[in-house]
């Protein structure tokens, strides 16, 4: 949603990102479903930043289009300063695939079954130069050592099914650090473990981090998760960003009605709201969406201005932002009324 020169230098710099898919049939499949409507946000060197939102609000198709999967209908990325873009999917450079790794939410599905753990790491080190064939296994018991995998020759010459969920995705984890990159992006990456082992994943993620000043874009529901390990939340609606702030502001302090409404839903990290919205029911707009906001049919505070404008992200903060009518006043941080006490 902007530039701050307190933050650590951009990795990766998104830049009024849009997806619509098709949708329909026949006449109706004209119409298009927004999936990401001008999407702007950086993430800087070492940074965690988390993507928030519930069920279809957009999270997957950032990572989508991140990862080159797919092409963005319009924006642009840049990474390192670059337009990866430019480049033709397809064609996206070996040293951004190297650069960018993604971690999937379900870490049995993504390693291939009848290859033993070692063949999923020595692959991508021989695959992308990073050491010799005869160096290739003591690296990958190295890389299994550091994701907590003990002793790493018990491991190396399993199959997936031997180990356990969370095993599975310290793995899928080794084989991301394995090329050595500088973003991650983590897409639900503890949501199918047992909660007594999504701690741990967490923890090592947040080591790794440290170690080798990795940023990642880390996709969660859930916001206790969030508060976790990022430094900074980004909340999604619909396909945009309603509100974005570093994590504890945006615990202490949410601003937007949707983020209340989230965290509310989160008893471990709404300890701290003390004016909870009262729940509201319904479904976004998506396919052919109303000028206003979207948040507008489910919105407690809806006023008829919401459902006539589509309202700009104010800043209310230090580096805090909500896309809100609510808001609008509050074009500084140092002026203003506060933004809390909008909200009844
Ligand atoms: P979840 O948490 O369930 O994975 P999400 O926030 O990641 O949800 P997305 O998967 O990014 O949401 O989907 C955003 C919207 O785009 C949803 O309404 C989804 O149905 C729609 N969508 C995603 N991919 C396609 C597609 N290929 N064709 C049509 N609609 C799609
Ligand atoms: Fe609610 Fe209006 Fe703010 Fe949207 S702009 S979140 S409808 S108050």
């Amino acid at each position: 949603m902007g530039v701050d020169t307190k933050k650590p230098e951009a990795v990766l710099s998104i830049e009024k990102m849009s997806k619509y898919y098709p949708v329909g049939q026949g006449f109706r499949s004209r119409q298009k479903l927004r999936a990401l409507h001008e999407v702007d946000f950086e993430v800087g060197r070492g940074e965690v930043v988390a993507l928030v939102g519930e069920s279809g609000s957009g999270k997957s198709t950032i990572a989508r289009q991140i990862m080159r999967l797919e092409q963005p209908d319009s924006g642009r990325i840049l990474f390192e300063g670059q337009d990866v873009l430019k480049e033709e999917p397809r064609g996206a450079s070996l040293s951004y695939r190297q650069k960018v790794q993604m971690i999937f939410q379900d870490p049995f599905g993504s390693l291939n079954p009848v290859h033993t753990i070692i063949h999923h790491l020595v692959r991508p080190l021989l695959r992308h130069g990073k050491c010799t064939k005869a160096q290739a296994r003591g690296r990958a018991l190295e890389l299994l050592t550091e994701v907590g995998l003990e002793p790493a020759a018990d491991f190396a010459d399993r199959h997936p099914y031997e180990l356990s969920g969370g095993q599975r995705q310290r793995v899928a984890i080794a084989r991301a650090l394995a090329v050595e990159p500088t973003l991650i992006v983590a897409d639900e990456p503890t949501s199918m473990l047992d909660v007594s082992i999504r701690v741990g994943v967490l923890n090592l993620l947040e080591r790794l981090r440290q170690q080798h000043r990795l940023s990642f874009i880390f996709i969660t529901h859930d916001l206790a998760s969030a508060y976790h390990l990022a430094d900074r939340v980004l909340v999604l609606y619909a396909g945009q960003i309603v509100e974005e702030a570093p994590t504890a502001k945006l615990l202490s302090e949410p601003a937007h009605p949707y983020t209340r409404l989230l965290l509310a839903a989160t008893p471990q990290a709404s300890a701290s709201i003390h004016q909870p919205l009262p729940a509201t029911s319904g479904h976004p707009e998506l396919v052919n969406p109303s000028p206003g906001c979207a948040f507008a049919p489910r919105c407690p505070l809806a006023m008829d201005q919401c459902r006539q404008s589509m309202p700009k992200a104010h800043l209310i903060g230090p580096d805090h932002r909500s896309r809100c009518h609510l808001h609008a006043s509050e074009t500084s941080h140092t002026g203003g009324p506060n933004a809390s006490a909008l909200i009844p």
